[in-house]
C-alpha cells in the first residue's frame, strides 16, 4: 500500500510519519519540492497544480492531509492564502482521491461550531465557524464531502505534541520566573496529544480500507474536559510533586473578554466522541495521561 502523507513536520505529521509506517511505504512531503522515486514531488498546499501533480505521481491508496494553515489570529487578515491551504488544497486532495479510488484522511477542528453552551458538539451539530480560520476548514470538510471521496475526516480541538513548544512547556517556563500567571479559565476543552490524534487515525483508518461505510466526518478528543486554567495548574502541580523548582505562587484565573485577540475563540471546545468509539471499538484515555506522559518527557523524569 502507498500513502502519500502531506504535512510531515507539523504537530500531527511528525507523530503520523510513525504511525502510518506499519502500514505501508509512506510517501512524506513538506512545503518544500522534494526529488524522489516518484519524481520531484510539490508538497505546497498553495501550489493546486503542483499538489494535484504529485498526487498524480504517486497514485496512492491513502492521501493523508496533515498540512493546513493553522496560525489562527494571522489568517483573519491572510485570508486568501488560509482560504487556498485549508480549502483550495482540500478540494485537490479529494478530487484526486476519488480519481484514484483512494481513501483521503483529514483533520479539522472545533472552531466550525459557534462555541456557546455546555454540550459536548455532536458531528451532527450545526455548524456556525468561529472565526476566520474555522471557516476555510469548514469549507475544506465541505469541499471533501461534495467531492465523493473515501473520507475520515477527525475534528479536534487544543492540540499539543511532546515535539517543539507547546502550552504545558510554556507554563513551566513562565512559573519558574514569576511569582503570578494569568491563565483563561473561562474556555473548555480537551487536551489532545498529536500521538493520539495520529494512532487514532490509524486505527481507523485499518478499519475503513476494509469497510468503506466507516468514512465519515468524527469528533476526536480524549476522555474528559477542562480550562487552560485548570491545566495550567495540573502541570504546574505535577512538575512540582516531581521536584522542580517553580517561582510561581498564584495561578490567577482570568476571563476570555480579558484577552482579545484578532481571531475570537470558542468557549465550548467539548467534542462528544460516541460516534468514534463506537463505530470503530476504540477507547479514548482521559486527557490527563496523555499530558503527564508528555510532561514526563519534557521534565526528563
Ligand atoms: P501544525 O501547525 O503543527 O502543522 C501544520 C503543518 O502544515 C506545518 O508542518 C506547516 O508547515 C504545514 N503547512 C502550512 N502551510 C502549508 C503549505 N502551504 N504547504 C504545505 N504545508 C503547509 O498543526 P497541527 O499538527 O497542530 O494540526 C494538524 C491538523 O489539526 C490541522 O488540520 C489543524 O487544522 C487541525 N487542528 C489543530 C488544532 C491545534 O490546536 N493545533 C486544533 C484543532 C484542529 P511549516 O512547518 O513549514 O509551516
Amino acid at each position: 500500500m502507498k500513502i502519500l502523507l502531506l504535512g510531515k513536520n507539523g504537530q500531527v505529521g511528525w507523530e503520523l510519519q510513525r504511525a502510518l509506517s506499519v502500514l505501508g511505504e509512506v510517501i512524506a512531503l513538506d512545503r518544500h519540492p522534494v526529488s524522489t522515486a516518484y519524481g520531484t514531488l510539490v508538497g505546497d498546499l498553495s501550489d493546486l497544480v503542483g499538489l494535484r501533480e504529485a498526487i498524480h505521481s504517486v497514485a496512492p491508496n491513502v492521501i493523508v492531509n496533515a498540512a493546513a494553515y493553522t496560525a489562527v489570529d494571522k489568517a483573519e487578515t491572510e485570508r486568501e492564502l488560509a482560504h487556498i491551504v485549508n480549502a483550495m488544497a482540500s478540494q485537490v486532495m479529494a478530487e484526486e482521491a476519488k480519481r484514484l479510488d483512494a481513501i483521503l484522511v483529514h483533520y479539522s477542528t472545533d472552531y466550525v461550531f459557534d462555541g456557546t453552551g455546555t454540550n459536548a458538539w455532536k458531528e451532527s451539530d450545526a455548524v456556525s465557524p468561529v472565526n476566520y480560520y474555522g471557516a476555510t476548514k469548514l469549507e475544506g470538510e465541505q469541499l471533501i464531502v461534495a467531492a465523493g471521496c473515501k473520507h475520515l475526516i477527525f475534528r479536534t480541538s487544543w492540540v499539543y505534541a511532546a515535539r517543539g513548544n507547546n502550552f504545558a512547556k510554556t507554563m513551566l517556563r513562565l512559573a519558574k520566573d514569576r511569582t503570578t500567571l494569568n491563565v483563561i479559565a473561562d474556555q473548555i476543552g480537551v487536551p489532545t496529544g498529536a500521538d493520539l490524534l495520529a494512532d487514532t487515525a490509524v486505527a481507523a483508518l485499518q478499519q475503513a480500507l476494509i469497510n468503506p461505510e466507516l468514512c465519515g466526518i468524527y469528533h476526536l478528543a480524549p476522555a474528559g474536559e477542562t480550562s487552560w486554567h485548570a491545566y495550567a495548574t495540573y502541570v504546574i502541580d505535577f512538575a512540582q510533586s516531581k521536584g522542580e523548582l517553580l517561582a510561581v505562587k498564584t495561578i490567577n484565573p482570568v476571563a476570555t473578554t480579558e484577552y482579545p485577540t484578532p481571531a475570537s475563540r470558542p468557549l465550548n471546545s467539548r467534542l462528544a466522541t460516541e460516534k468514534l468509539r463506537d463505530s470503530f471499538s476504540l477507547h479514548l484515555p482521559d486527557w490527563q495521561s496523555g499530558v503527564t506522559r508528555m510532561l514526563m518527557e519534557a521534565l526528563n523524569t
